[in-house]
């Protein structure tokens, strides 16, 4: 592949997420966890000294209640003009032969550029290029079906003018997927002010898989009341407006 330039590095991953999902939730039941799926949350109210989470079937009564929602939901709505909403696109190839691997001459790595929006490539298990980016922010003014169609496409171009190959190699599957930034691009990991016994992991952008562990950390910190010089650089009240 063509380049003026990269950093090549190494003690990279990959994994998948749904499994990891699963292993992470297994993990939490062997603990003592209970898990409650596609359970949605209705109304959270103050209770004592705890909140009280209203769900269409049950309550569940606790100390906190932590808030991983991606972002503020219309049931947060005062805290929705802090993020702003972009959708990815992603294609998956077929699965690639070894002749085709050798004429793409993509060798076995994770490559992401600088470019903006960026792009990425990777391998899956199965021989399959997985090429993703485009990321755009959501435009209630444009039909989603058409940015979609606009976005694969030019992420399929982009990917052929690199690796000609890819011409002769069919996507298998395309999707979108949304996810939300905040105006410098870091998480809020804490509490809020207007919601007492509340903890918010939010606004990942697409560093969830870092993030979602710091914040796991960190909010355990919040909640045994540990104080932490890190607690700051997430909290909703830092850098203009505050909370
Ligand atoms: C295509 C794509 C590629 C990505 N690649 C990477 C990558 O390589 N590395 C990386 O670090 N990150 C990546 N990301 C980002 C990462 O996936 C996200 O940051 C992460 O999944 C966000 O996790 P989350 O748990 O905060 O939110 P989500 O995974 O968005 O989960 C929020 C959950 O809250 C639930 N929910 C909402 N409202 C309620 C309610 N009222 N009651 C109950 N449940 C509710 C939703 O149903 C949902 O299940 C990627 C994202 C996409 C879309």
């Amino acid at each position: 592949m063509a380049g003026r330039g990269a950093i090549e590095t190494r003690g990279n991953a990959a994994f998948d997420p749904f499994k990891a999902s699963l292993g992470l939730m297994a993990a939490a039941v062997a603990h003592g966890a209970q898990v409650f799926e596609r359970s949605a949350v209705r109304r959270i109210e103050r209770d004592g000294e705890g909140v009280r989470v209203h769900t269409a079937h049950g309550q569940v009564v606790a100390s906190r209640v932590i808030v991983a929602t991606g972002y503020a939901t219309p049931d947060f709505r005062p805290l929705a003009g802090r993020f702003r909403m972009h959708h990815t696109y992603v294609l998956a190839t077929e699965p690639v032969d070894d002749e085709q691997r050798r004429d793409l001459g993509l060798g076995n790595v994770l490559l992401w550029d600088t470019d903006r929006p960026y792009h990425y490539v990777r391998w899956t298990d199965d021989q399959r290029l997985l090429i993703g980016g485009e990321d755009r922010p959501v435009d209630p003014r444009r039909r989603r079906a058409t940015q979609f169609r606009e976005a694969t496409r030019q992420l399929r171009a982009h990917f052929e003018a690199l690796l000609p190959a890819l011409a002769d190699i069919r996507t298998d599957y395309a999707w979108e997927g949304l996810f939300a930034m905040t105006p410098d691009s870091l998480p809020y990991i804490g509490p809020h002010r207007r919601y007492p016994r509340h903890l918010f992991a939010l606004g990942y952008g697409g560093n969830g898989m870092t993030f979602g562990f710091m914040a796991a950390r960190m909010l355990l910190e919040h909640w045994q009341g540990t104080a932490s010089p890190d607690h700051a650089l997430f909290a909703f009240t830092r850098g203009a407006g505050g909370a």
